[in-house]
C-alpha cells in the first residue's frame, strides 16, 4: 500500500465513523488532514567529508485535547503522507485510551541500519533544529518508533535543550532512566496487549489460564506479550519471525526463547520444537492469535483460514479491509490496533506525566497497575460502542473515538453541535 492509499484509506475511516455517529460534516472537515506538516532537510557530513542531505516530516494532526504526541520512525520508505495518516491514527489511538493528547507522527527517510552511528546522530539533531520552534513539553511530545530509541531520544532531547535554552525534560518520552524514562517503558506495548487479550477472553468466555496464544513476531512487541501473556497463565504455543517459525503443543518456554533469538538473530532451530510457516500459524486451532510484526498480514484468504475465536492486534496495520471484514462475518472477536497496542504511548503519558510533576518516580508497579486501569477502560468503552452500533470491537474502536473527538470539538466550538 502506497503512502496516500494509506491516507485515503485513514479519511474514508474517519469520513464513515463521522457519517455513522450522525456528527456534521464540519467534524470530518477539520478531521480529514493534518493542522500541519512540517518538511525539513537535514544536511550531514559524511565520514568521506562529503555532504548529503536527508528529508524529514513532523505532521500534527488534531489537538483536541491536549498537546500533539507520537513517535518519530527513521526508515528508507518514508512519506509525507504516511506520516500524515499515522499522525491521523495517533489522534484516534489517544482518543481511544483517554490521554489528553492530539495525534502526531514524524518520520526521516533514511536507513539507519547503513549508516554510521556518527550519521544517524547528526541526523537526529539535525531533525530536532528543524523542529524545534514546534515542539516541546506543551506543544508536540515525540517518542521513538521504527528504528529510533532511548538513545536516539537522548540526543534529540540534548539538541532540543541546547538550541532552546529549555530544561524541562518533557518534551520526549521513551528516554533512558538515567535521563528521567519510566520503569516498565520496555514491555508497556506488549504487557497492554495481554491486559486487552484478558478482557476479550473474558467477554469470550475462554479461560486465560492455559488459554492457547499463537503470535506472528518477536520484536519488542512480539516478545513483550508473548512475556506478559506467560505471567498472565496463558500458553504461548507457536511463534514465527522473519527468520521462521516454531510450535510446541505443551508451550514454548518463553525466556529461553528470548535467549535463544538473541544468541542466534532469530526463533529458526529453536531445538525441541517443530517448524512452522506464517500460513500455518494463521490456521492455528489456537484460543488466541497476536500478528505483532508487519502490516498488511491478514487479507482476506488469510482471514477465512483464521481458526481462533480472538484476533488482537499488536502490530500496526496487520489485517487489510477485506480481511477485516472476512473475520467480522465469520464472527471473530478482533481488537484493533488503535486499542490493542495502545499500552506503550500510555505508559508514554505516564513518563511526560512523571516529569511534569518535577521528575517524579512511579514504581513497576504503580506503572503496571495504572496501564491495567487505562487499557481495561479503553476495552470497556470500546465494546460498549461496539454493542451500542451492532458493529465489531474494530470499527467501535473507531466510533469511539472519533464520537469523543466529535464531541470535544463541539465543546470547544470548532464545529457547532
Ligand atoms: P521489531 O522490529 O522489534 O520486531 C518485528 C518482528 O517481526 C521481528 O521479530 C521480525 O523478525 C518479525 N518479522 C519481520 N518480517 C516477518 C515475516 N515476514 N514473518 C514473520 N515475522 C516477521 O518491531 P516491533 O517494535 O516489535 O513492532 C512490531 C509492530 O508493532 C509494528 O507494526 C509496529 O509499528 C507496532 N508497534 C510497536 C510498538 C512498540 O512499542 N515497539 C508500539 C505500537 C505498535
Amino acid at each position: 500500500m502506497t503512502g496516500q492509499e494509506f491516507f485515503r484509506d485513514t479519511q474514508e475511516t474517519i469520513r464513515a465513523a463521522v457519517a455513522k455517529l450522525g456528527h456534521s460534516e464540519g467534524v470530518y472537515k477539520v478531521l480529514r488532514n493534518p493542522r500541519r506538516t512540517l518538511e525539513v532537510h537535514i544536511a550531514v557530513t559524511m565520514p568521506d567529508g562529503s555532504v548529503e542531505t536527508f528529508l524529514g516530516y513532523r505532521s500534527q494532526h488534531a489537538a483536541v485535547f491536549g498537546p500533539y504526541k507520537g513517535g518519530i520512525r527513521f526508515h528508507p520508505s518514508v512519506t509525507k503522507e504516511e506520516v500524515e495518516a499515522l499522525a491521523m491514527l495517533m489522534t484516534l489511538k489517544n482518543a481511544v485510551l483517554g490521554l489528553p493528547y492530539g495525534g502526531a507522527k514524524g518520520g526521516v527517510i533514511c536507513d539507519p541500519n547503513a549508516l554510521p552511528l556518527s550519521v544517524v546522530e547528526q541526523i537526529a539533531r539535525g531533525y530536532v533544529r528543524g523542529l524545534r520552534d514546534m515542539i516541546g513539553p506543551e506543544t508536540d511530545i515525540p517518542a521513538p518508533d521504527v528504528n529510533t530509541n532511548a538513545r536516539v531520544m537522548g540526543w534529540m532531547l540534548d539538541e532540543y535543550l541546547k538550541s532552546t535554552n529549555a530544561i524541562n525534560f518533557s518534551v520526549f518520552t521513551g528516554k533512558s532512566l538515567n535521563l528521567g524514562g519510566i520503569e516498565g517503558r520496555a514491555g508497556a506495548t506488549g504487557l497492554g496487549i495481554a491486559y486487552v487479550t484478558r478482557e476479550a477472553c473474558k467477554v469470550r468466555g475462554v479461560e486465560l489460564k492455559g488459554a492457547r496464544v499463537a503470535i506472528q513476531g518477536f520484536g519488542n512487541v512480539g516478545r513483550g506479550v508473548a512475556h506478559a501473556i506467560t505471567s498472565l497463565g496463558a500458553k504461548v504455543v507457536a511463534v514465527t519471525d522473519i527468520t521462521g517459525g516454531v510450535y510446541r503443543e505443551e508451550g514454548l518456554d518463553v525466556a529461553k526463547l528470548t535467549e535463544y533469538v538473541q544468541a542466534h538473530g532469530g526463533v529458526a532451530g529453536f531445538p525441541g520444537v517443530e517448524p512452522l510457516t506464517n500460513e500455518q500459524l494463521f490456521a492455528l486451532p489456537v484460543d488466541v492469535l497476536i500478528p505483532a510484526a508487519l502490516e498488511g498480514q491478514i487479507t482476506a484468504p488469510v482471514a477465512e483460514q483464521i481458526k481462533a475465536p480472538i484476533v488482537v492486534e499488536g502490530a500496526n496495520g496487520p489485517t487489510t479491509p477485506e480481511g477485516a471484514q472476512v473475520l467480522a462475518d465469520r464472527g471473530i472477536m478482533h481488537v484493533p490496533d488503535i486499542l490493542a497496542n495502545g499500552g506503550g504511548v500510555t505508559v508514554s503519558y505516564f513518563e511526560w506525566v512523571q516529569g511534569q510533576q518535577g521528575g517524579l518516580r512511579w514504581s513497576a508497579e504503580t506503572v503496571h497497575r495504572q496501564l491495567d486501569t487505562y487499557m481495561t477502560e479503553a476495552f470497556a468503552a470500546v465494546r460498549a460502542y461496539s454493542q451500542r452500533y451492532n458493529v465489531s470491537m474494530r470499527e467501535g474502536a473507531y466510533l469511539y473515538a472519533v464520537d469523543r473527538l466529535a464531541t470535544g470539538m463541539i465543546e470547544r466550538g470548532w464545529v457547532p453541535s
